[in-house]
């Protein structure tokens, strides 16, 4: 007989801080035609754009590993951002790059400052990492309490900050002031995760690195630029800390097909900016039109997408839309936020549907 029989035996010896976690799953009904669950780009690549890809596709060696990071679509980057190629790590969605950091810099006991609510990755890689978590409660408007976060940065003495602007779930941009503020009284690193910089009146936080020693940026191209299908996403520091950074990613992060597909998007400033311009219009306009419905209480957003609730339950009234074709996003889960959904921004058409649906919904309910 085998020394180990069962599988549960097997399982035993994962981690507990990795058994004691979910797995991420999004958990999304399959029937819905209107996907407003992810802050996703309504707008898929053009179709010369794609027609052209496939002529490139034609020439890439599928049978060669890439570069162990890939220079063109760095230096590419660097430009637009105006940031030196060399602080630049580019991997595999910015998702996997928050791997990357808490590998890092997080050992166990580790202290670590996240504000809540805030995209929820970032807690579980520093749990699964053993951090010594502190977590900063909002102010009464949802929007990162500053002070707070300051005090318990500065109390906790926190190798790692992250601050998410604007931020997931709520929308809501941080000051750049509160951001420096943070940054200034911080003895440890500070990661900004600009996912939605593209929408952001406060504009990026690229111009602290010149000053202080401490900033990490984290961008995507899945939201503005809607290449989530594609998987890109880099982060931005200081060169002598990206090249110590680059110890702990994994080679070959990012797939030759994937570097093709964001050069040739990137050559599109114009259709970049247009599309960035109807996104944020939509989103206003979604609001807008959310505010004026009675009993809908909405939280304003500086992204392409927003929350709200209303009188109902958010399970009930989620059912309802996607029952309507409608997915939006349930935000329940967090403490801070009984009863809220998310709804990103998407065509005019989407949208249409969705305020329609709600009302639908909201008025059977009375
Ligand atoms: N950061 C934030 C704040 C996000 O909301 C998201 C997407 N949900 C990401 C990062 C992940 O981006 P990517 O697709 O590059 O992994």
């Amino acid at each position: 007989t085998p020394a180990l029989s069962s599988i549960d035996d097997v399982i035993s010896l994962i981690r507990p801080s990795v058994r004691n976690e979910h797995a991420y799953v999004v958990g999304a009904p399959s029937h819905c035609e209107v996907k407003l669950n992810q802050n996703e780009s309504p707008f898929d690549l053009p179709a010369d754009l794609k027609e052209e890809l496939a002529e490139a596709f034609t020439k890439i060696e599928a049978n060669r590993y890439p570069d162990e990071q890939p220079t063109k679509l760095r230096n590419a980057l660097a430009e637009r951002d105006g940031v030196d190629p060399e602080g630049i790590i580019v991997g595999n969605g910015s998702n996997e790059l928050t791997y990357t950091f808490g590998t890092a810099f997080i050992d166990p006991g580790t202290p670590v400052v996240m504000p809540r609510p805030m995209f929820s990755l970032y807690e579980k890689v520093a749990r699964i990492c053993g951090a010594d978590l502190t977590p900063v409660a909002p102010s009464e408007d949802l929007s990162f309490d500053a002070g707070a976060i300051e005090k318990a940065v500065v109390e906790t003495d926190a190798v790692m900050t992250v601050l998410t602007t604007p931020n997931n779930p709520t929308g809501l941009a941080m000051p750049m002031e509160e951001i420096e503020q943070i940054v200034s009284a911080a003895n440890g690193v500070v990661v900004v995760d600009e996912a939605y910089v593209e929408f952001n009146p406060v504009g990026s936080a690229t111009h602290l690195l010149e000053k202080y020693p401490n900033v990490v940026i984290l961008r995507t191209l899945s939201k503005g630029m809607g290449l989530a299908g594609v998987r890109l996403g880099y982060m931005i520091a200081r060169p002598e800390l990206a090249h110590e950074v680059m110890k702990s990613r994994l080679p070959f992060m990012v797939d030759r097909f994937s570097e093709q597909i964001a050069l040739s998007l990137l050559d599109r400033e114009d259709l970049l900016a247009e599309r960035v311009g109807l996104m944020k219009q939509a989103t206003q306009k979604l609001i807008a039109a959310l505010e004026e419905m009675p009993g809908v209480d909405v939280v304003p957003s500086d992204a392409n997408f927003c929350i709200f609730r209303t009188d109902r339950d958010a399970d009930a009234l989620q059912a309802d839309l996607a029952d309507a074709g409608v997915l939006v996003r349930n935000m329940s889960g967090y403490p801070e936020l009984p009863g809220y959904l998310r709804v990103s921004a998407g065509t005019e058409a989407e949208n249409k549907a969705f305020l329609t649906a709600l009302e639908r919904s909201l008025r059977g309910a009375d």
